[in-house]
């Protein structure tokens, strides 16, 4: 985006034209897992896509089919916009500051990765020559989750007088839609309903309350300002746009100083629950304000400083790079859910494509990147998952299998993808979950995680797939009838990525069961009756994975990637104009579904999460194959190419996909920023960083490192948490060191050496 600069830690945004505004607003969006809010102006703007969202507060609508069938999801769930609490307009002689009618100079705002506030300023001038200053600082507390502080300061340069304050809660957006492109989202009959606002003294509450899912919310604020002459509530009509407001007239003095600290509070809940806690959470809220705005910066600089301690990734080389990878980390940490009760979305919480749905973008992409840095938020985001187990046991019932079906996309755990064929069919998301708890408890060694939830899940999600695969003669154990990562190929049979991270799955289930036979008979004994596990079940898993069948094609030497895909015909790719890309916005699947086309990585994913499945020669012709006949249509698939590439030694073209990779927000490579970020991909980069440049791969319970870096870096550095220790990893083309920086000595694997790290001090 050209009027972003971007230096190190500092994205700078010029205000003075309004281009690439709406984009801008995800670059500067602000979150804390539990609330998040576009970088709206206060006092708004004609192009702007308000949105203000709270991690997992959503509203469900029937799905009505044309053509129904038994099993479909039966519900959308979509995050709702809540109310807007930063609106702020300030007024001076009657006129309202307008940044598209005022007359403004120096328009600018920056937001600080190392503390996620923002700063904005600009001079306006008015319509009769009075002139000020303003200067707005906003920040969402990660400390205190149901907090935003807003602090603006005006500056008076000619003249002495009274301003105009009006400082509020607003409701007159509805959630964005566009009917042609299913990643943004179609229209919500119903939208949040604020049943009740008043003013409490200096506080104002917004009631409001969804019409299906049953949950409530309140929206807060209190206003503390300088030099007040009088102040005054106004109340908009419900019909209308239901918005209450502040105003305030303060009195200011030629070149001196005037603040408003504006603290806004989100809590939600069960209604019924909600409104027994108001007087509780008011409390609670009314002592947060007791503190000054400095209080939550300076709580904001200590939280930051602690994450980018062991988060933070060092690039020598280049700067624009540099800055883009902190961007991308930064908002994985605005984004995620530390409650253990919600989760990251595909959009993080900076706009409602994909309403607020979380996928297996989860586990596959993000959850890697927080088990080697923080550790404990991959924790509750796996608790998240065991929140919703019994939904997932609701489904595989529903679906007339044994065990658990975890839900392709959803919010409070029931299914919502009405496209079967690319939702529900992606059987495995519960194989991608278990892959994640697995590392998780390498990584962690948290035994206690998983005999209280991880062996459940594991469990349960594996009775799904034994009573799913079907034993064929002379074939072993299939998998028919599903849908692989790659969305452009649905309803195969024996899609290879499936069966190896199913087989993968079964094979950790049986080895935890067998260690617990062997370290803690009375554990094993108990837990084995406590699930009601026979001998007879676990010898199944154990055939099953024994035998599952994988597709291998002699003839073409290669492995396909299902049944039929290599007997299918090649897309055209040479006559398909640049404009018809993503394939999905332009064709019917029908046409799709019957060619050589691949979305995004799906065999290729299989060789970075199992890479002891395959040998180098086996890496590199499938690798070879199978990227021809991708388009990247997803952004999951860019960084998993780059990261093989890197493996196999293409540098240009791991360099290419690791560069689109970083810079898919930042510059809007896909042209689609501005209805959020992708939280995948962001989280895909710094994949790129550890798993491709560092060349990272964690098997059977060891890390093993071959790093290999581009020429277009000196030099790059990351920390990984591994098994208690904290390990800093220096690459330079020609070497790499290791560093111990807290924990036991440690063994690890360096281009297939085994070394030993020593503390050294
Ligand atoms: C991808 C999925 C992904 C979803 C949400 C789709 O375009 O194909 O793999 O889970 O986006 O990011």
């Amino acid at each position: 985006m050209n009027n972003l600069n971007i230096n190190n830690w500092i994205i700078k945004h010029n205000l003075e034209t309004l281009d690439y505004y709406s984009e801008s607003e995800t670059i500067f969006a602000q979150a804390n897992g539990y609330f998040g809010t576009r970088g709206t102006l206060e006092e708004g703007c004609s192009q702007e896509i308000e949105g203000t969202f709270v991690n997992a507060f959503y509203d469900t609508e029937e799905i009505v089919y044309g053509e129904a069938a038994y099993g479909y999801a039966k519900n959308r769930q979509t995050q709702l916009l809540v109310p807007n609490s930063k609106t702020i307009y300030i007024s001076i002689d009657g006129e309202v500051l307008d940044v598209e009618k005022s007359i403004i100079e120096n328009h600018s705002r920056e937001l600080d990765l190392k503390t996620g506030i923002i700063n904005r300023s600009l001079k306006w001038r008015t319509n009769t020559g009075k002139e000020v200053l303003i200067n707005t600082e906003r920040l969402i507390s990660m400390e205190y989750e149901n907090l935003m502080a807003i602090n603006l300061s005006l500056k008076p340069l000619n003249f002495s007088g009274e301003i105009n304050i009006k400082s509020g809660i607003k409701r007159d957006k509805l959630n964005d839609i566009d009917e042609n492109d299913p990643r943004v989202s179609g229209e919500l009959k119903y939208s949040l309903n604020i049943y009740d606002k008043y003013c409490e003294k200096d506080l104002i509450i917004a009631k409001s309350k969804t019409n299906n899912s049953n949950l409530g919310l309140i929206t807060s604020i209190i206003n503390k300002v300088d030099n007040v002459i009088d102040r005054e509530i106004e109340k908009s009509d419900e019909s209308t746009d239901n918005n209450i407001y502040e105003s305030i007239n303060i009195k200011v003095v030629e070149n001196e100083v005037c603040n408003l600290t504006k603290y806004c509070y989100y809590y939600f809940d069960k209604q019924d629950r909600l409104e027994n806690e108001i007087d509780h959470k008011i409390k609670d809220f009314r002592e947060l304000c007791k503190n000054n705005y400095g209080y939550y910066k300076e709580s904001q600089e200590k939280y930051y400083n602690k994450f980018w301690e062991n988060s933070d990734i060092v690039i020598d080389g280049d700067n624009e790079i540099q800055a883009a990878i902190r961007f991308n980390i930064f908002h994985l940490i605005q984004s995620v859910g530390k409650n253990g009760k919600t989760n990251i979305a595909a959009k993080g919480l900076t706009g409602d494509g994909y309403e607020g749905h979380y996928f297996w973008d989860t586990e596959t992409y993000v959850i890697p990147h927080f088990i080697y840095t923080n550790p404990d938020i991959a924790k509750k985001l796996l608790e998240y998952r065991y929140s919703i187990l019994s939904k997932a046991k609701d489904r595989a019932k529903e679906m007339s299998y044994k065990g658990a079906l975890y839900p392709w996309r959803t919010i409070c755990g029931e299914e919502s993808s009405a496209y079967y064929p690319a939702g529900t069919a992606q059987i495995h998301i519960n194989a991608d979950i278990m892959y994640s708890i697995k590392k998780y408890y390498e990584v962690t060694e948290d035994l206690e995680f998983m005999i209280s939830k991880g062996f459940e899940m594991l469990l349960e999600t594996s009775r799904f797939y034994a009573d799913y695969s079907d034993y064929i003669e002379g074939r072993g154990y299939c998998i028919n009838g599903v849908t692989g990562p790659d969305e452009y190929c649905a309803l195969v049979n024996n899609n290879t990525y499936t069966n190896m991270m199913v087989r993968y799955q079964l094979k950790f289930l049986v080895d935890f069961i067998e260690s617990l036979k062997a370290n803690d008979k009375k554990l094993y004994n108990d837990i084995l009756s406590k699930f009601n596990v026979k001998i007879k079940e676990i010898k199944l898993f154990e055939d099953i994975y024994k035998n599952m069948y994988i597709h291998y094609d002699e003839e073409k030497g290669l492995i396909g990637q299902d049944d039929a895909f290599l007997n299918k015909k090649v897309w055209d790719f040479k006559n398909t104009p640049k404009e018809n890309y993503p394939l999905l916005l332009n064709y019917h699947p029908m046409v799709i579904y019957k060619h050589q086309v691949i979305k995004q990585a799906d065999l290729i994913l299989s060789m970075l999460l199992i890479p002891e499945n395959f040998t180098y020669e086996e890496k590199k012709a499938n690798f070879d194959y199978y990227e021809k006949v991708t388009t990247h249509d997803s952004s999951l698939s860019e960084c998993i190419h780059g990261i093989i590439a890197n493996e196999l030694g293409y540098e240009d073209m791991s360099y290419k996909f690791f560069e689109n990779t970083v810079k898919t927000d930042l510059y809007d490579l896909h042209n689609n920023v501005k209805n959020g970020v992708h939280i995948a991909s962001m989280a895909g980069s710094w994949q790129c960083i550890v798993f491709g440049f560092g060349g990272m791969r964690q098997i059977d319970g060891v890390l093993h490192f071959n790093p290999r870096l581009c020429d277009k870096f000196n030099k790059i550095e990351f920390k990984i948490r591994f098994k208690g220790r904290v390990i800093k990893v220096s690459i330079e083309r020609d070497k790499t060191d290791y560093q111990l920086v807290s924990g036991k000595n440690i063994t690890i694997v360096n281009n297939g050496e085994v070394i030993e790290l020593v503390k050294l001090f």
